[in-house]
């Protein structure tokens, strides 16, 4: 017990910051957790959550294409794009409620407000009414993740961000996506799904920098199939509005080209979102990005100031600031110094087919280790062979010839998530190629590929 008010003050109730509060609170402390926008944060309301809804949403439209090959003869149903975000909104409203819940039985305190740091140990939280209230705090945690960064272009007042996208008010008939990471590629292939005309813009040569290549190209062919324009080695100069009915947009390329759309969509990239909190008042190092720069524990250069999350710009991912969470919480209330471990982290980009990954490219491998054996298959997945879908399955096993060891595992195709979130437990073990040939497959399945690679 300190002299403070809380034990630990947690600012955002994000993951990260609703995992840090309930578990600090399981271990005896007293924690309070400020929170300004809405409970879950990105990942609950704009980001995974209701991301993967529209994913889902949209993948109705290769089903319903793929079941006549199965005898099932119907008319293409009619889709309602108010009805899916009506649902997605009443579903996120009930995760808010749950996460509410989640924080009272934990017993910690919620002030709905916008925290700012008055100095390394005194919270003020301005809860809209007269005066912000002061408390004080042991230890503080800044769990505020980030937000949309739009390139400063002429006419970027007219694109919308992905918070944006998930309460368009209606669906127009093309859309543009900039930016080639997760989120572009992830919209292009809802839009695609749902029905609009589809181009994204990205400035390099191949999207999905920091993926395997081979898994990238593949992504790319398989996108085109489905119609989506893929514009590589493309910058937007300017928007311009214009008086064109659906096309109310003209983007004006690089290469003096144009594109005309119903909305364009910027997801390039995200910032922490460090402005007011304060974070001056108390000496915190931030990076070049704007992020807190913190050790191996989330500690920043302030002894009892931590942050995790997006906000470190570490990995920016939701299991990511859960798992630093858990980490947090024990260092600071249970006794056990436990530092974040960052390697072979798997993750998942939810395309159209989607693509999932542990470990290392073939690039990074072959840049590491002497000798790299890489094992792929790639194949048409049995429930395609009854339609007129064309789509190929591609998985690569990348393996240390020396010691035998999976360094990574890839995957483009159908399940994909599903498949690599297991195998990440073997490679995360250190499996080796002959552990994975020792496993006997499961038959038919996609998934038995990995074990019966030669
Ligand atoms: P990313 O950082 O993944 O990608 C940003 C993209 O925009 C890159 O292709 C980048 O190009 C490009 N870009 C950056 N600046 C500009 C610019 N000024 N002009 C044109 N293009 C630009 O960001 P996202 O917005 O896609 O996603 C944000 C974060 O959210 C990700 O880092 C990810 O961690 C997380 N996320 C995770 C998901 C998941 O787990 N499935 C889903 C969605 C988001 P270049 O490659 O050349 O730098």
């Amino acid at each position: 017990m300190t002299d403070y008010d809380y034990d630990l003050f947690v600012i955002g109730a994000g993951s990260g910051g609703v995992r840090a509060s309930r578990m600090a609170a399981g271990y005896g402390a007293r924690v309070a957790v400020a929170e300004e926008r809405y409970l879950g944060g990105t990942c609950v309301n704009v980001g995974c959550v209701p991301k993967k809804l529209l994913v889902c949403a949209s993948a109705f439209a290769d089903h319903y294409r793929e079941a006549s090959g199965f005898g099932w003869a119907a008319e293409q149903p009619a889709f309602d794009w108010g009805q899916l975000l009506a649902n997605k909104n009443r579903e996120i409203e009930r995760l808010n409620g749950i996460y509410r819940g989640l924080l009272d039985s934990a017993g910690v305190e919620l002030f709905e407000g916008r925290a700012r740091l008055l100095d390394p140990h005194t919270v003020e939280i301005d809860e809209g009414g007269s005066g912000g209230s002061r408390v004080t705090a042991d230890q503080i945690l800044v769990a505020v993740g980030s937000w949309p960064d739009m390139p400063p272009i002429p006419g970027i007042e007219h694109a919308i961000s992905s918070n944006e996208a998930f309460y368009l008010e209606r669906l127009p008939e093309r859309v543009a996506v900039v930016g080639g990471g997760y989120i572009g590629v992830e919209f292009a292939g809802i839009f695609a799904g749902l029905g609009c005309d589809v181009t994204q813009i990205y400035r390099g040569p191949l999207f999905l920098r920091g993926f395997d290549e081979e898994i990238r190209a593949h992504l790319a062919e398989e996108m085109r199939d489905r119609g989506i324009c893929l514009r590589f080695e493309s910058r937007v100069e300017s928007i311009e509005e214009t008086a064109g009915n659906d096309d109310r947009l003209r983007l004006h390329l690089d290469d003096g080209g144009t594109v005309d759309c119903g909305e364009v969509l910027y997801a390039t990239g995200r910032r922490p979102l460090v402005a007011g909190l304060g974070l001056e008042n108390c000496g915190v190092e931030l990076g070049e990005q704007g992020e807190i720069v913190v050790d191996e524990f989330s500690c920043s250069n302030v002894p009892h100031i931590w942050a995790i999350g997006d906000v470190t710009d570490r990995l920016n991912l939701t299991p990511v600031a859960i798992h630093e969470a858990m980490c947090l919480s024990r260092t600071l209330f249970a006794g056990e110094p436990t530092p974040v471990d960052h390697e072979a982290v798997a993750t998942a980009v939810f395309s159209q087919p989607p693509l999932a990954a542990v470990g290392l490219t073939e690039e990074e491998a072959r840049a590491r280790y002497e000798e790299v054996d890489v094992y792929r298959s790639r194949f048409r997945p049995l429930k395609l062979t009854l339609t007129d879908n064309q789509e190929r399955t591609l998985i690569k096993l990348i393996v240390d010839r020396s010691s035998g060891r999976v360094l990574g595992a890839h995957m483009l195709g159908a399940d994909a998530p599903e498949i690599i979130q297991g195998l990440a437990v073997a490679v995360k073990m250190g499996a080796t190629k002959d552990d994975f040939d020792a496993a006997m497959a499961i038959h038919p399945t996609s998934a038995e590929e990995f074990v019966t690679l030669r």
